[in-house]
């Protein structure tokens, strides 16, 4: 930053994004950056304040194309020089940027959790973030179905003080700090000059009211974090990336407003196997070409066991043959995909004399009729390249 002496990440790699990447994608990988970090979920991470730093400082500079062009030209150096370097340093905590970023009035988008842009509104309800995590399943999980334990930290009501952070029996009143209003103002330095900026109330954290003694279990928040474990019903058929949303199972909401939702990113893990093509497994056999020219049968692998395959006499390499619904089941309709067999023709080695001779028989014998096809040169090579 303004110091220059913090070594300072690419901003496309804090984001993860390509250079070229659109707003669109920019805004959505901090989104889901901002999401992991926040630092109510994120206290047990000692590094979560500087990630989300970095990350935010990497947005700020990105989602703003003016910027983003001299960053792709000039560097940090040519921000710093033109006075468009990223200033977090009049907010206090990362809290703060937080809301600085995302609560109240003039953030870019309230919504990040799913709070509809209300999140610092004095006295409203105000709905829980939504917590995205990931989980791991095998091949066979996605082909029948799952039901797969998450665990993750959550921000839950607190159950001693109901969520309103007064010690039961004790009254509550207006914050003196922000007058009730819940909001303090920030001032941030800006290539347009000072921005105010709204920030959640430091005393009262945008409630507007303090309890007079606070909560013994919350120390006043009216919410805890908590450890939550429970099952994800993942669906036959889902694929590696793929997203299942829980209704309500994210944060609590504050003031009585609905909880956030959960997001499980399912991840397949890959099967050696298979390569997996929309809905059908593809795999390959080994076959000898000596048995490929006379017909065999092969044992071939299926998800869950091995089933035997009809090699026709005559099968050429690479070709593909079809075992009808053995791939995986498609999401949403009532189909299941095909498991395709590529034949790998090997042509043997290291041949002792005995073998030796049989194939100079063999070739002496072959004649144009053995070996004539139907293919042209096109033909052969999309067959070879897998077309
Ligand atoms: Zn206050
Ligand atoms: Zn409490």
């Amino acid at each position: 930053m303004a110091s220059g002496v913090r070594m300072s990440r690419d901003y496309y790699e804090v984001l993860g994004v390509a250079r070229d990447a659109s707003d669109a994608e920019i805004k959505k990988a901090f989104r889901r950056l901002a999401r992991e970090l926040h630092p109510d979920v994120n206290s047990h991470d000692p590094d979560a304040e500087s990630k989300f730093k970095e990350a935010a400082e990497a947005y700020e500079v990105l989602s703003d194309s003016e910027r983003r062009a001299i960053y792709d030209r000039y560097g940090q150096e040519g921000l710093r020089s033109g006075g468009y370097a990223p200033n977090f340093e009049s907010f206090g905590s990362v809290a703060d940027l937080f809301d600085a970023f995302f609560g109240g009035a003039g953030g870019p988008f309230g919504d990040i959790f799913g709070t509809g842009g209300g999140r610092a509104a004095a006295g409203g309800r105000v709905q829980g973030g939504d917590v995205a995590l990931s989980a791991e399943i095998s091949l066979a999980d996605a082909l029948h179905g799952a039901s797969v334990p998450v665990s993750f930290e959550a921000i839950e009501m607190c159950e001693h003080c109901h969520g309103n952070g007064a010690e039961p029996g004790t009254p509550i009143e207006t914050c003196e700090r922000c007058g009730g209003s819940g909001q303090l103002r920030a001032v941030t330095r800006t290539p347009f000059g000072q921005v105010m900026r709204a920030a959640a109330c430091d005393v009262c954290g945008g409630d507007g009211r303090v309890p007079k003694e606070p909560c013994d279990v919350c120390r006043g928040r009216g919410r805890k974090v908590e450890r939550v474990k429970l099952s994800v019903d993942v669906p036959p058929g889902i694929a590696d990336g793929q997203q299942i949303r829980i209704a309500g199972r994210g944060h609590a909401g504050e003031r009585g407003g609905p909880s956030g939702d959960l997001y499980v990113q399912i991840r397949v893990r890959e099967d050696p196997r298979f390569v997996r093509d929309g809905d059908d497994l593809v795999t390959v056999v080994d076959v000898a070409a000596p048995l490929a020219a006379l017909g065999t049968t092969v044992q071939v692998p299926t998800v869950d066991a091995e089933v035997e395959l009809e090699i026709p006499a005559g099968t050429q390499p690479h070709e593909v043959l079809v075992i009808r619904g053995e791939g995986m089941p498609a999401l949403r309709a009532r189909r299941t995909g095909n498991l395709r067999v590529v034949v790998n023709v090997v042509v043997p080695k290291h041949l002792n004399r005995h073998q030796h001779e049989l194939l100079e028989q063999l070739a002496g014998s072959l004649t144009e009729h053995n070996l004539r096809t139907d293919e042209g040169v096109f033909g052969k090579l999309r067959r070879a390249f897998g077309g």
